[in-house]
């Protein structure tokens, strides 16, 4: 067993691409899939951090860089068919609840996958991925599975070399509906924090989307991370915003007053004891993001200075 009992989302350190493991107890010793008998290491309240594919599942489906994995639960552990419905609890929880906040997971394959993806021997770590939709539908035997879409999200080179992976004979490979866009929504800390003081009310509507697994908001950055912007990822340069009015806010056609006046809603923005945003990164979005003429704001710098506020 792992000595600590924090989960870890993403990379384990030391545990590279391909790294290679003779069984289940040393994938666990190693941190990088804890559970021992367990396909899904996650909770209902944390979400997903590992999967293993090991060919327990009928209805998995593996493509490399994508994977269509099977939730667990309702099969019969010696003949692997489904013998009951599956349900969004556990493990199937903690997927959902990783699409949800765009956690990574680790992916390792073992050996008895029955995939030309999977290793020749023993438990392989094949990088992070992101669970990017899930649904449930009728399984092979006719009770009700929920399928996870999980696709590489990870810049390094994987373990498999694709061109060297022939295409079984017979296996055809089913036709891929067209990629639709589609928004990874990072969490951090911070995000986290904030959707939680607010109970995952958007901050403009009120509105809070409830789901089968949860609440949902998003934390919209007042002034953007990332190159030309800088902006920190702190509480202090976040919203929780419903879907509708983060596109909005983060296309300008929301902007933020000193005195949180929602311009462009007509309202006052929602504020709960503990969380202030910044007026200066307020002031960089309606400066930066907002209408591009901002003659009739008030106190603005001048544009020309480019950086706004340090
Ligand atoms: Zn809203």
């Amino acid at each position: 067993m792992a000595k600590t009992t924090e989960r870890v989302f993403g990379d384990i350190p030391g545990v590279h691409i391909g790294m290679v493991f003779g069984s289940r107890a040393e994938l666990a010793q190693a941190s990088v899939h804890r559970p021992t008998m367990a396909g899904i290491s996650g909770s209902g309240s944390e979400g997903a951090d590992s999967i293993v594919l090991s060919g327990g599942y009928e209805d998995d489906e593996d493509f490399g860089d994508e994977i269509v994995y099977t939730g667990h639960g309702g099969n019969d552990p010696e003949t692997r068919r489904q013998i009951a419905d599956q349900e969004l609890t556990r493990g199937n929880l903690a997927l959902a609840v990783s699409c949800r906040e765009g956690l990574p997971v680790r992916v390792v394959r073992g050996a008895d996958l029955g995939s030309p993806f999977a290793p020749a021997s023993g438990y392989r770590y094949d990088g992070r991925y992101a669970v990017e939709d899930y649904w449930h539908q009728q399984g092979r035997s006719g009770f009700l599975v929920w399928r996870y879409r999980l696709r590489r999200d990870d810049d390094r080179p994987p373990a498999w070399a694709p061109a060297a992976t022939p295409v079984p004979a017979g296996a055809a490979r089913p036709a891929r509906r067209p990629v639709t866009t589609q928004r990874i929504v990072r969490s951090t800390a911070a995000a986290v924090w904030v959707k939680q003081l607010h109970g995952h009310r958007c901050q403009v509507c009120g509105l809070r989307l409830d789901t089968p697994s949860g609440p949902y908001a998003e934390a919209a950055h007042i002034r953007p991370l990332g190159s030309p912007h800088h902006g920190p990822d702190t509480p202090d340069n976040l919203l929780c915003l419903c879907p509708n009015h983060h596109v909005l806010f983060d296309l300008g056609a929301l902007t933020i007053s000193d005195a949180f006046e929602v311009v462009g809603a007509g309202s006052h923005l929602r504020l709960v004891p503990g969380h202030e945003p910044s007026r200066e990164h307020l002031r960089y979005h309606r400066e930066h993001l907002g209408p591009a003429a901002t003659a009739g704001w008030p106190a603005v710098e001048d544009e020309a200075a480019g950086e706004g506020p340090a």
